[in-house]
């Protein structure tokens, strides 16, 4: 296995998280990619030009290259790409005629139609890792269309793997997709242990100049899965026994609906009376927000949906509870009374109380931040790259799925 093929269609592992389009993907992508290039696969991470001044190629690192595919105009909005999926695989295709790979893998159901077509057309193994799935959001109240879901099935019944983050993940896979068992993968994402790690919560603090009171925080893009109004809402709750805690709201709007959600959001904070505790932040680059976890005395996971949930990974990385929803990967990354809490409601409430109940027992918390960063250190690129490198190598030793068949 000396060559991969990653696609990346509506989404570059060169581009800041947390805003729009860009997030747990865009730190997946290159985060992996990195490992992989630095264990000897050299990957081609194929993106759509979406700003017409971006170079043809990039190169990262040794091994690592992003090369930008032309496939209608640079600013489409993500809703409207389906129609230039067969144009964007055209470029693929070129360049892989020009560049062999051994392997593709694919990340979202975009790139997951480029890559079955590319599948046939080169006759490559295929692996796929979907990141959210649209029956999986459906059952949350999230609806996606019907073409979308259709694409998804398609894709999954001619991938020769299909990754899934969490066992969560997997076990949607099979009952809302009807995957075969025998090809769904369980590979769990990393973090970064260099930046995100234990340090000086003073310190941490002194940098982001806040000072001794209660800090609640909130990583993400803005957009109603995330669930940011719970946060706000658990924030006034908390208020009432911490009158000097502040919510920090890391992260911009995302997607269709994300500025209409940040919108609400702010009125949600005047509404309850905490607009004066809750401090916005602009998305803030990956390495930076190890600060803000040191900072934070408790992390808020609301989300009604997750894969996986690489925030509350990195949060727990640094040694800082976190209460989360019972949802997806969050389940796999918090252990409750160990790395925080699970909340099975989206209640605001609930999630206050459990914020309180840490914020009210600092040794409990220093306890449970101890078994957190431990907790986390299985959780590595390497350990990530290290296994999707066997099973690329075990499909190209194997004859491929098909589709037709
Ligand atoms: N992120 C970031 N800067 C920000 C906000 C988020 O680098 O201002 C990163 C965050 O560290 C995490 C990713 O974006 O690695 C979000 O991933 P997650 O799995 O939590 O959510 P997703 O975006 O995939 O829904």
């Amino acid at each position: 296995m000396r060559t991969l093929a990653v696609i990346s269609l509506h989404s570059s592992p060169l581009v800041q998280p947390g805003v729009g389009d860009s997030g747990g993907m865009n730190v997946y992508v290159r985060e992996l990619v990195a490992s992989l290039a630095q264990a000897g696969v050299a990957c081609q991470v194929y993106v759509r030009r979406w700003r017409p001044d971006l170079p043809d190629e990039v190169e990262v690192e040794p091994g690592f290259r992003v090369v930008h595919v032309d496939a209608g105009a640079p600013d489409l909005p993500k809703e409207q790409l389906e129609g230039i999926v067969p144009a964007f695989t055209d470029g693929v295709v070129g360049h892989l005629l020009r560049n062999p790979a051994d392997a593709v893998h694919v990340n979202y159901w975009l790139s997951g139609v480029a890559g079955h077509r590319i599948k046939h057309e080169l006759d490559l193994p295929l692996v796929s890792t979907f990141h959210t799935l649209a029956r999986a959001k459906a059952e949350t109240g999230d609806l996606e269309p019907q073409h979308r879901i259709d694409a998804e099935a398609q894709v999954i019944g001619c991938s020769d793997a299909i990754t899934a983050s969490s066992e969560t993940e997997a076990e949607q896979l099979c009952r809302l997709y009807g995957a075969d068992p025998a090809r769904v993968e369980i590979v769990p994402p990393g973090v970064d242990h260099a930046f995100f790690s234990p340090g000086s919560h003073t310190g941490a603090r002194r940098a982001l100049h806040l000072g001794s009171h209660p800090v609640l925080l909130f990583v993400g893009r803005v957009q109603p899965l995330k669930g940011l109004d719970v946060a706000i809402g658990a924030l006034a709750e908390v208020v009432r026994k911490e009158p000097e805690a502040v919510l920090l709201a890391v992260g911009g709007p995302s997607g269709p609906g994300g500025e209409a959600e940040l919108a609400r959001c702010r009125q949600l904070a005047e509404v309850l009376g905490v607009a004066d505790r809750v401090r916005w932040v602009d998305p803030q680059p990956h390495h930076l927000l190890s600060t803000y976890y040191r900072a934070a005395d408790v992390v808020l996971v609301p989300s009604r949906s997750e894969s996986f949930g690489l925030v509350a990974l990195e949060a727990v990385a640094c040694g800082t509870p976190v209460v989360a929803a019972a949802v997806g990967g969050l389940t796999s990354i918090v252990q409750p009374g160990r790395t925080g809490e699970l909340i099975e409601s989206r209640d605001p409430h609930e999630f206050a109380l459990a914020a309180l109940a840490i914020l009210a027992d600092p040794r409990g918390a220093a306890t449970m931040g101890a078994w957190a960063a431990r907790y986390a250190r299985g959780y590595t690129w390497s350990t990530t790259a290290a296994r999707l490198r066997r099973l690329y190598t075990d499909l190209t030793e194997r004859s491929l799925v098909d589709c037709a068949a």
